[in-house]
């Protein structure tokens, strides 16, 4: 209701009046004195008590720009937090690094914190963002391309803090590129494994046109037996590229269907007898009377065992044995196929999974390959927790095999 000083000058004329009219009512001199004493400190024991006027808000203004202000980068959960991050993070104060993460100082290295952020990483658009940033443009995420290494990409990413404070997060996109790499080369390689056959066609077909019925009968023949066969390794391809979009859009689905090796891989070696009769004789079956029981894409694991057998039949010589085997190890069965031909020389051993990579280009066209057998071999194997083994001597031939958990009986 009062102010402070209101309250004491109220206190101190109502002391005064009392004593007024105790001295005018004739009172003893001493009791007035000893009355005015105690009001005189009565009154000035309740100022002293009461609570100052609150600032004003010019004040309060000016008591928080007096207070420093408070850094979220020296906070000690900031700290723990960064050092949580997998991902590599940076804290600046007046663009100078304060605080690093261990992903930061494995990518930058341990000099980055006290350096310059534009030392820190050291990257052209680091140096024109920050100037833009100066002037005010909006937080982007920005590219580092080639960096750290060339053909490699990082982005970087800011979050502004009070005062001059920054964080800076840096993301690895280099997977993802390489991803996108190996969709776009696909489609490229796709596009031009089928334009070979399909120009063969065309122009065989525009031959037999032009020609107006004037050819023989014999040169019709062999013109049509290519375009047949320029088709069938048309249709092969689109069966395969079929066959692996479908096993690459089930990679992370487990098989849950109990089935039988054994059984699979006997019917796959009949069928071969019967697609290549000039080869028919060379499988030898070393397959035991046990079932190998597992749990698997039937469809899949035939594909699987057509590849790997027909392969051998196709890059083996003629007239020596296709040794198809099944044998137990432990708690997992091994598939292995052996053929006797030219082999396959180390350094190609690698990549023969890779999508439509050949050791020999012209040799895989004349015995009908895609490229694509092994890679869809790989993916099913890995669909069924199966480990891929090619081993090959140059000159003697070559041994492909596959091992896969068996499914405990009972
Ligand atoms: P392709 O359809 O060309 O046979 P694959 O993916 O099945 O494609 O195999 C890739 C390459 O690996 C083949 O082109 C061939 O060069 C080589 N290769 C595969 N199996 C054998 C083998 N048993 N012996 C020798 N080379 C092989």
């Amino acid at each position: 209701m009062f102010d402070r000083l209101s309250s004491l000058v109220i206190a101190l004329t109502l002391v005064a009046i009392a004593a007024i009219f105790a001295a005018l009512s004739g009172g003893d001199p001493l009791s007035i004195a000893v009355m005015l004493l105690a009001g005189f400190i009565a009154a000035a024991t309740v100022y002293s008590a009461l609570p100052s006027a609150p600032p004003s808000p010019q004040n309060a203004v000016a008591a928080l720009v007096e207070t420093p202000a408070i850094s979220l980068l020296r906070h000690p959960d900031f700290a723990h937090w960064v050092d949580q991050e997998k991902e590599p993070l940076l804290g600046t104060a007046d663009n100078i690094v304060t605080i690093a993460n261990d992903a930061a100082i494995r990518l930058l290295g341990r000099h980055i914190v006290g350096a310059d952020v534009r030392t820190a990483i050291r990257h052209p658009a680091t140096s024109d963002w920050l100037s833009q940033i100066a002037d005010g443009a909006p937080l982007e995420t920005i590219n580092l391309i080639d960096f750290p290494r060339p053909g490699q990409r990082w982005t970087m990413r800011i979050a502004a803090l009070s005062g001059s404070e920054q964080i800076i997060f840096l993301s690895d996109r280099s997977a993802i590129d390489a991803a996108d790499k190996m969709r776009s080369d696909f489609v490229a390689n796709a596009s031009h494994e089928l334009r070979t056959p399909l120009a063969a066609i065309l122009g065989y077909v525009e031959t037999l046109q032009d020609m107006n019925g004037d050819t023989d009968a014999p040169t019709r023949d062999r013109f049509l037996s290519i375009i047949q066969r320029e088709a069938g390794r048309m249709q092969q391809l689109v069966i395969d590229l079929l066959s692996i979009s479908r096993v690459e859009a089930d990679r992370f689905r487990r098989p849950t269907t109990p089935i039988d090796l054994a059984t699979i891989v006997k019917t796959t070696i009949v069928q071969l007898r019967d697609s290549e009769q000039a080869r028919a004789d060379d499988i030898v079956a070393n397959l035991g009377d046990d079932p190998q029981p597992m749990l698997g894409d039937e469809a899949q694991l035939g594909q699987l065992a057509h590849n790997i057998v027909s392969n051998a039949m196709k890059y083996g010589h003629a007239g020596t044995p296709v040794v198809v085997t099944l044998a137990r190890e432990g708690r997992r069965v091994r598939l292995s196929v052996t053929d006797e031909g030219d082999g396959i020389a180390p350094d190609h051993l690698p990549r023969l999974t890779e999508r439509f990579y050949r050791v020999d280009e012209a040799r895989s066209r004349s015995v009908g390959g895609t490229g694509l057998g092994l890679a869809i071999v790989k993916h099913i194997s890995e669909r069924h927790q199966g480990q891929l083994d090619i081993d090959s001597d140059v000159g003697k031939g070559t041994r492909v095999s596959v091992t896969f958990p068996l499914r405990a009986e009972g």
